[in-house]
């Protein structure tokens, strides 16, 4: 198809689309719950989603410059982000290459009309950057593994039909040899979820645990004792796309931020003129720029079938920390209206930003942290010594 004509028909798609649901939820902002799931469902009906999935699987098998147009034209629409993007983004393609032919017949199909939300049950307490040291527990008991143990900062448990747990099922082998993969119900007794609110006082994510609730053999993806080669790659997939929005929403938020500083003035005179907020608007173009040519280099190892490699680690790691700097600098331009309360007439932009600012904080945490990104590119793109 040509990219042309491909992206006109999303943009063309979405504004009439985003307008249309929009319209049903006219005080929503777009972290708004209900108007994210809304938005979603109505993109699934309507064919967009599993894009890059096989047709005979329900899905458009559309190239990787397509979807990469798709996410870009996504971003720059201001669409809202979905609450199944674990399900869309990582379980789906997970299951397309390890699932069995009744797993992919199970699960694929809801996960393409959105009518099943799913969650990555991974981080516990104890395992987070080391997640091989897992002490979530799954004891064969005929038919069924009983499972019991704690997941922590679970996106969008509260919210899940659906979740994929690691847990450990040989205690005996070294640690990533005693792991499977289990596709567990929420609905099953004994799963207990208790919401951990944000420091901007949103609540996406959870504790979960798991009381002897009883997971069929069938919910296993892969070998038992396979599943950290599942996870690993699972979390491999679709990186080359994954930062498409990202970058295209910090391009535009880097553009806003310049008309803001144009339109504030400080003592006097425009906060654009001041020499250090110059300096460093500047620095967040570079910022922007360099992720932008990393991407390409990405996006076009992903169109030749390239397996992901370290590098990207690298754009995780750039991409976050250069967002982080930008939201920062926010903050400065802003000044004493990044902290009015809502009563006040500016504070619609201040809130804006400051939320924005605040969620940054968990950019270089979640996904590996900036200090776990600096060891893969230290040791597995630079050679370093360990
Ligand atoms: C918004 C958000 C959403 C998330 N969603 C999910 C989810 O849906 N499912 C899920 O399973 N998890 C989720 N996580 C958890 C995330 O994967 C972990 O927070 C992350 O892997 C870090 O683990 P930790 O919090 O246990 O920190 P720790 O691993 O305890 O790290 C603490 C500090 O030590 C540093 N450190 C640790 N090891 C090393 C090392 N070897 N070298 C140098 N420094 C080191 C870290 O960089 C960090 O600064 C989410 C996190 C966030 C912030």
């Amino acid at each position: 198809m040509d990219a042309q004509a491909f992206r006109e028909e999303v943009r063309r798609w979405l504004a009439e689309n985003l307008a249309l649901v929009g319209s049903r939820f006219p005080e929503a902002s777009v972290h708004d719950a209900d108007y994210r799931r809304a938005f979603e469902d109505h993109l699934c009906a309507a064919g967009w989603s599993g894009l890059g999935w096989p047709a005979e699987l329900g899905g458009r098998g559309l190239p990787v410059e397509l979807i990469a147009i798709f996410h870009e034209e996504y971003a720059r629409a201001g669409a809202p982000q979905g609450i199944n993007m674990i399900g869309h983004g990582i379980l789906g393609p997970t299951l397309l290459l390890f699932g069995s032919d009744a797993q992919k017949r199970r699960f694929l199909p809801k996960i393409l009309s959105n009518e099943e939300i799913w969650c990555q049950g991974y981080s516990e307490p104890g395992a987070g950057s080391d997640l091989a040291s897992l002490r979530t527990r799954a004891i064969r008991d005929g038919e069924h593994y009983v499972v019991s143990g704690q997941k922590i900062w679970t996106s969008f448990a509260h919210v899940a039909d659906w979740c994929f747990v690691l847990a450990r099922t040989d205690a005996e082998a070294p640690k990533h040899k005693g792991i499977s993969f289990l596709l567990v119900d929420m609905k099953s007794p004994g799963i207990t979820v208790r919401p951990i609110r944000q420091m901007n006082g949103e609540q996406e994510f959870n504790e979960v645990f798991f009381d002897e609730v009883r997971v069929p053999v069938e919910n296993r993806v892969g070998e038992e004792n396979a599943g950290w080669g599942i996870a690993m790659a699972a979390a491999s997939y679709e990186r080359a796309t994954y930062f498409v929005p990202r970058l295209v929403r910090m391009e535009e938020e880097l553009r806003d931020l310049v008309e803001v500083a144009r339109g504030m003035r400080r003592d006097g005179r425009p906060v654009s003129e001041d020499a250090v907020i110059r300096d460093r608007l500047a620095r967040s173009y570079i910022d922007v720029q360099a992720l932008k040519l990393h991407a390409r280099t990405m996006l076009a190892a992903a169109a030749r079938h390239e397996q992901p490699g370290p590098e990207g680690s690298f754009i995780k790691l750039l991409w976050s920390e250069s967002h982080q700097r930008l939201l920062a600098l926010a903050m400065d331009i802003l000044g004493p209206e990044a902290a009015l309360g809502p009563q006040e007439p500016a504070a619609q932009r201040g809130r804006w930003w400051q939320r924005e600012h605040l969620w940054s904080m968990a950019e270089t945490i979640l996904a590996g942290t900036s200090e776990i990104q600096r060891n893969v590119v230290g040791e597995r793109v630079l050679g370093l010594p360990r």
